[in-house]
């Protein structure tokens, strides 16, 4: 009796996992086709200046607009991606997009921002990425300083010798640099030192905590007198609050993202706010 019900648990197992597969298999054919059928979409998050709202740059964070599933973020789908090789042409597809809409905001005269867009591991083995990046520019007719590539210390250390080969040539072409989720990997301070950077952005991890005095507040400062003594532009990612706003810049980080300024908006509501310059909604007026 034992053995049969040790049979049925697996045959149980063996029928979820194979749900799981399926299910993942569908979506990676669902993902392909969505590349193809124009279903991604980019929304666009502003970085701001936080001592006065100011608009200074904004990161493209793609999302996936499924005809029935409605919108899919980028945490259900991009490591999919990753594992499926799909990651290639969805990077592809997202440096276009972006470049695209650089593009048509010159043109609209708004104040021109450099963009940030965020890479896969798979882009720094990737020896065509610069060559690729001139194109872009070349076809939209931007500057590679109105470009800034995102990526993650856990992917820059895998082979840190490539990292910085790449970077170098990347960084001498003029593309901005930025190590996204600072804090999170398990980089030395030593390698820090050799990346290439012109941006780093602390995690959200260490943002929220920041205002209650705890580890995480001691931590984000930290960051930021070593990024700055580095030369960095460092940016503070996932603000929320008015408080963790008050710390960071009390700290000295100017340069900060998140839901406290505005959420990542797709590319109407982004020009609306380009148009208007600042990020934070003016306060409501007192009712009569
Ligand atoms: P990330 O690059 O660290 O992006 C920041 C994430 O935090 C975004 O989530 C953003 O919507 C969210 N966020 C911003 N402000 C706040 C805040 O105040 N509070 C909270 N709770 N969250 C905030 P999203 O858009 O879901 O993207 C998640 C991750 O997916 C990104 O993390 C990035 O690693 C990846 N991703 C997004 N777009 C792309 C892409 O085009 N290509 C690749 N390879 N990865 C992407
Ligand atoms: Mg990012
Ligand atoms: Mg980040
Ligand atoms: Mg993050």
């Amino acid at each position: 009796a034992a053995k049969a019900a040790g049979g049925a648990r697996h045959q149980f197992f063996d029928e979820a996992l194979n749900a799981r597969s399926r299910e993942r298999a569908l979506l990676e054919t669902e993902l392909r086709h969505a590349i193809e059928a124009g279903q991604l979409c980019l929304h666009y998050q502003p970085k701001v200046d936080a001592r006065n709202g100011r608009i200074v740059g904004a990161e493209a964070l793609v999302r996936w607009q499924h005809p029935e599933r409605g919108l899919i973020p980028p945490g259900r789908f991009i490591a999919l991606a990753e594992e499926s090789g799909l990651i290639v042409p969805l990077t592809d597809w997202v440096l276009h997009a972006a470049c695209a809409s650089q593009r048509r905001w010159a043109e609209a005269g708004l104040r021109p921002l450099p963009l940030s867009v965020n890479l896969p591991a798979v882009s720094l083995v990737d020896s065509r990425l610069a060559d690729q990046l001139d194109e872009l520019m070349m076809v939209h007719g931007l500057e590679p300083s109105c470009l800034v590539l995102e990526l993650t210390e856990t992917m820059l250390m895998r082979d840190v010798n490539t990292a910085v080969e790449v970077l170098e040539r990347l960084r001498a072409r003029g593309y901005g640099l930025s190590l996204d989720d600072f804090g999170t990997g398990y980089s030395s301070l030593s390698y820090l030192n050799r990346l290439p950077m012109t941006e780093v952005k602390i995690d959200r991890a260490f943002v929220t905590d920041v205002a209650r005095g705890g580890r995480d507040g001691a931590l984000a400062a930290a960051i930021i007198t070593l990024g700055s003594e580095l030369g960095l532009q460092v940016v503070a990612e996932g603000v929320e609050t008015e408080e963790q706003s008050a710390f960071l810049l009390g700290r000295g980080c100017v340069l900060q993202q998140g839901y406290l300024f505005s959420r990542p908006v797709p590319a109407a509501a982004f020009e609306r706010l380009l148009a208007r310059g600042t990020a934070r909604e003016p306060e409501p007026e007192a009712c009569a």
